[in-house]
Order: C-alpha cells, then sequence, then structure tokens
C-alpha cells in the first residue's frame, strides 16, 4: 500500500522527523486559504499523487510541472486550478497519467544541498538496508546507473537496530559534520523508528534537503507498507486512496483475492500463487499472454469464486479465461459451483478452459458438465493452455 505526501508529513510529525509545514486542499480556495495561513512564508504548491518525478512532469493540457514556487494565496488558487482535476504525467506513471484530486501547499525552504535517502527491506540479506547519496532531487536509478560509487549503502541488524556508529559512518560518508550531522542523525534514527513501527517496506525521501539556516528537512516522501501487516495498523488503512489504485485491484482485495492485473488477453483463475506462476509461465510457454495474476488461495469460497470471475470479465482486453485449479485443501465441486454461479451472472462471453484436479474432482466435473454452459474440460495443465491459447487466436 502507498500514501500520498501530505499523509506521509502527518507520519514524519508524529515520529519528529522534520518537514516543512503544509496542508492539503482539494479545491482552489481550499489552497488559497492554505497559502493564508502560511502568509509571510515563501510557498510551494505541489500535485499529489502516487507517483513520483512531479517536478519535471507536465499536464495533459499542456501545464508544465507538478510542483510550483508560488506568493500568494491568489496565485495558490490560480495554479491549483490548473492542476485539479487535470491529468499529470510523470516518467513513474506512464503515458495515462494520474489525475491530481488534491494539492498540497507547503513552505519553501531555500537549499543548500539536495541528498537521497531512503530505508527499504533487503530480502538478499533479510535485513533493512539504508541507502543514501549526495546526489539527490534526481532520479536515483539514474545515479544508480552513471555513478554507482555515489550510493552509500548501510545494513541493520534487524534485532540490534540502528547503532549510533552507523548514524556517524553514514553522516560523514554524505559529508556532513558538526550540527548538520547531529540533525541528520536524529532525523535519520526517528525515520528507522517509524519504518519499524509501521512495518514500511520503503520510505523515501528524495531530496532530503539542508538549508542555508542549518536545518536538515525531508522535503518529499514515499511509503510503501507491507500489506501483510496492515492489519496491525488500521490508521494507516484509513489513509489509503482505492481512486489511485487499479479499480481491478481494489475489487480484488475486498474479497481476500491475490489479483494484479497484467498486458495479455488469458485471464486465468488458479489456486495457490506457485500454481498460479505456474500457469501463467505455460501459457507463455504455448505462446500466448497472460491477463492477470489471479489467486483464489487455499480455501476459496463460492463467493470469491464468482467475485474473481467478474473482475477478470470486467477487463475488456480478457479473450479468454483458464481456470486451473488443484483440489488439495480445497474442493473442486466448489470451485465449478462457483464458477458456474459467476458465468450464469456474466453470460460467459468468452471461451473458457478448466482444468481440475484433485479432491472431489469428479463431481466438480459432473456438476460442470450438467451445467449447460460452454466450457472446455482439460486434462493437465499443458492441455488446458493449450486449448485456450488456440481458442483466444
Ligand atoms: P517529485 O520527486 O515528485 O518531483 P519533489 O517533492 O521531490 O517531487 O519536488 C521536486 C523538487 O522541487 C525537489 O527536488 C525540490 O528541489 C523542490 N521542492 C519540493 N518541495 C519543496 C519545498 N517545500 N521547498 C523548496 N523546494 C521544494
Ligand atoms: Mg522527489
Amino acid at each position: 500500500m502507498n500514501i500520498h505526501e501530505y499523509q506521509a508529513k502527518e507520519l514524519f510529525d508524529r515520529f519528529q522527523v522534520p518537514s516543512p509545514k503544509g496542508k492539503v486542499a482539494s479545491t482552489p480556495e481550499e489552497a488559497a486559504a492554505a497559502a493564508k495561513e502560511f502568509e509571510g512564508a515563501k510557498l510551494v504548491i505541489k500535485a499529489q499523487v502516487h507517483a513520483g518525478g512531479r517536478g519535471k512532469g507536465h499536464f495533459k493540457n499542456g501545464f508544465q510541472g507538478g510542483v510550483h514556487l508560488i506568493e500568494s494565496p491568489q496565485q495558490a488558487s490560480e495554479f491549483a486550478g490548473k492542476m485539479l482535476n487535470e491529468t499529470l504525467v510523470t516518467i513513474q506513471t506512464g503515458e495515462a497519467g494520474k489525475l491530481v484530486r488534491k494539492v498540497m501547499v507547503a513552505e519553501a525552504v531555500d537549499i543548500t544541498h539536495e541528498y537521497y535517502l531512503a530505508i527499504l527491506m533487503d530480502r538478499g540479506t533479510s535485513r533493512p538496508v539504508i541507502v543514501a547519496s549526495t546526489e539527490g532531487g534526481m532520479s536515483i536509478e539514474d545515479v544508480a546507473h552513471n555513478t554507482p560509487e555515489k550510493i552509500i549503502r548501510q545494513f541493520v541488524h534487524p534485532l540490534l537496530g540502528l547503532q549510533g556508529y552507523e548514524i556517524r559512518k553514514l553522516a560523514g560518508a554524505l559529508g556532513m559534520h558538526g550540527d548538520i550531522a547531529k540533525q541528520f542523525g536524529k532525523l535519520l534514527s526517528n525515520l528507522y523508528k517509524l519504518f519499524i513501527s509501521l512495518d514500511c517496506s520503503m520510505v523515501e525521501i528524495n531530496p532530503l534537503v539542508t538549508t542555508p539556516d542549518g536545518r536538515v528537512l525531508a522535503l518529499d516522501a514515499k511509503f510503501g507498507f507491507d500489506d501483510n501487516a496492515l492489519y496491525r495498523h488500521p490508521e494507516i488503512v484509513a489513509m489509503r486512496d482505492k481512486e489511485e489504485e487499479d479499480p481491478r485491484e481494489v475489487a480484488a482485495s475486498e474479497y481476500e483475492l491475490n489479483y494484479i492485473g497484467l498486458d495479455g488477453n488469458i485471464a486465468c483463475l488458479v489456486n495457490g500463487a506457485g500454481l498460479a506462476m505456474a500457469t501463467m509461465d505455460i501459457i507463455k510457454h504455448y505462446g500466448g499472454e497472460p491477463a492477470n495474476f489471479l489467486d483464489v488461495g487455499g480455501g476459496a469460497s463460492k463467493e470469491q469464486v464468482t467475485a474473481a470471475f467478474k473482475i477478470i470479465l470486467a477487463d475488456p482486453n480478457v479473450k479468454g479465461i483458464l481456470i486451473n485449479i488443484f483440489g488439495g485443501i480445497m474442493d473442486c465441486n466448489v470451485i465449478a459451483e462457483g464458477v458456474i454461479a459467476a458465468a450464469k451472472e456474466t453470460g460467459l462471453p468468452i471461451p473458457l478452459v478448466v482444468r481440475l484436479e484433485g479432491n472431489n474432482v469428479e463431481q466438480g466435473k459432473a456438476t460442470l458438465d450438467a451445467s449447460g454452459l460452454n466450457i472446455v474440460s482439460a486434462s493437465t495443465m499443458a492441455d488446458g493452455a493449450q486449448k485456450i491459447v488456440a481458442a483466444v487466436a
């Protein structure tokens, strides 16, 4: 799960990670009112979307940039008008872009230097890793590609936590001294607490800045949370913005289905993540392209199967469906009943190939046969894949 920059700021405030004051707005009037609150200060206005690269992005209406310096409430309203309800295209959104529904008005700070700072979970070492660079403000992928020596990594022992000497080492490597190094240490230590306490998969600050008046501040924020730990953080779940997510993935999560939309035209409905991966592989092996990854789980109910079916059919790119179920915990007949219920509701406008194996498979097959629906049955995975690839060709 991701959150917006203005929400990330609330978490920064809670964990005492310093960042400029800011306020979110959904209309030009609200933006002007927010600007009025910070009267006297220099201001920025920033589009709020779940994607980075806003500064260098452009709007489909021709307006350039999702981050702007402004000087008055009047200007806040004017810029908000150009950004709100418009589509922002950045290097991270793809061509389609993202609709801007909110903007943040924040205090603008003078910048001495821009750094990059992130904490991630490193799967290779099973440890949190702090990634930092003196080359902040730009795409970290470019820095990693062009000047890999400028990326600093510090692995953290998960039980011992972040140690003072590790912080000092990082500050030194970033060329920080004296009070700036001290402030950075405090910020990083608090950021690490935030990362662990909230079960983050990632926090990224790009840029982290130093200012001429000697402060260290987070100017931008990108968060990722471990979905499996969200039940421990209702206040984070409340920050979820479903409008920023793929509507198919939102519907799937409501039924506890693991769904990821892909670009192909063969939908798969499978139980178990491993089998789902194998099914996608075998579709590709026979020259097809999967339209999704969909794991209905080990103990899927009829309602879940019906929901899964509807999500699949809502994708206009889908030209055929392959159901591949291994009845281990699952009863094949429950799947069969779910498929029939869903097919009757939706009319089953496209070819459907079903391969069932395992627990109560004979009854499952009999239920499908008796349904009178146009379903092709397959005996093996390879058989199923070949049949669905032929059906959509
Ligand atoms: P993105 O990464 O999506 O482009 P940022 O929040 O990093 O958005 O903003 C882009 C750039 O705008 C930053 O690198 C920084 O130079 C400038 N900027 C952002 N927020 C502020 C601020 N509060 N004060 C001054 N400059 C800012
Ligand atoms: Mg940024």
